[in-house]
């Protein structure tokens, strides 16, 4: 006998997320329609869609727009710092070492996976460059390959077109391939701290 509509809708909800399939569905939707955590999984995930929304000028997560981040006028707006997503917002906050403000790429460059320049958030990174009021924006992607590549397309960009704005990236010594969300406190501060001026490959 065929599940019931509404269970089978559950399946294809889940099946559309990353890396879950129909085997790995069944197991979380059997999961949750049996235990007492259900409902309140069903209340939470409800609450987080309707009331989280991105910040309209930094791209981060927020329930307000602009964020608290973005509205706060103690935060340098004149220093800016990239990083890939939310997390690495999340990380560098509990890490309470930056005192600027960021822009959120959602994503990195991943050519081989088709990801290039024009999927990434980068509008209102250019109109915040453009208005004047950044001098300094540190490249703060991972220090992967996909993040280097990102790094090197913005600091080449902003140097082309902004040439009065300082760029510079986390230090080095950041573990290689690791990612920024994932690191310690300490180690977030270190290459806070010691970020250099990124120069251009054509330099
Ligand atoms: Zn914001």
């Amino acid at each position: 006998m065929a599940y019931p509509p509404p269970f089978e809708a559950l399946l294809e909800a889940l099946e559309s997320l990353p890396g879950i399939g129909r085997v790995s569905a069944e197991r979380l939707a059997l999961h949750l329609v049996r235990q007492p955590s259900g409902p309140r999984l069903a209340e939470a995930l409800g609450r987080a869609l309707s009331q989280t929304l991105l910040c309209a000028t930094c791209g981060n997560l927020s329930a307000q727009s602009p964020c608290t981040i973005c509205s706060d006028p103690g935060r340098d707006a004149s220093l800016l710092l990239v990083v890939e997503g939310p997390r690495d917002v999340e990380a560098i906050e509990r890490a309470k070492c930056f005192a600027g403000r960021y822009q959120i790429l959602h994503g990195a460059l991943q050519p081989a996976e088709g990801t290039e320049a024009r999927d990434l958030a980068l509008g209102r990174l250019w109109e915040r460059l453009g208005s004047g009021q950044v001098r300094e924006v540190v490249l703060g992607t991972d220090p992967d390959s996909e993040g280097e590549a990102t790094a090197y397309f913005l600091a080449d960009r902003i140097a082309r077109e902004h040439p009065r704005v300082r760029v510079t990236r986390l230090a080095k010594g950041l573990p290689a391939g690791s990612a920024l969300a994932y690191l310690h406190r300490g180690v977030i501060q270190d290459a806070l701290e010691g970020r250099m001026e990124l120069r251009r490959r054509s330099d």
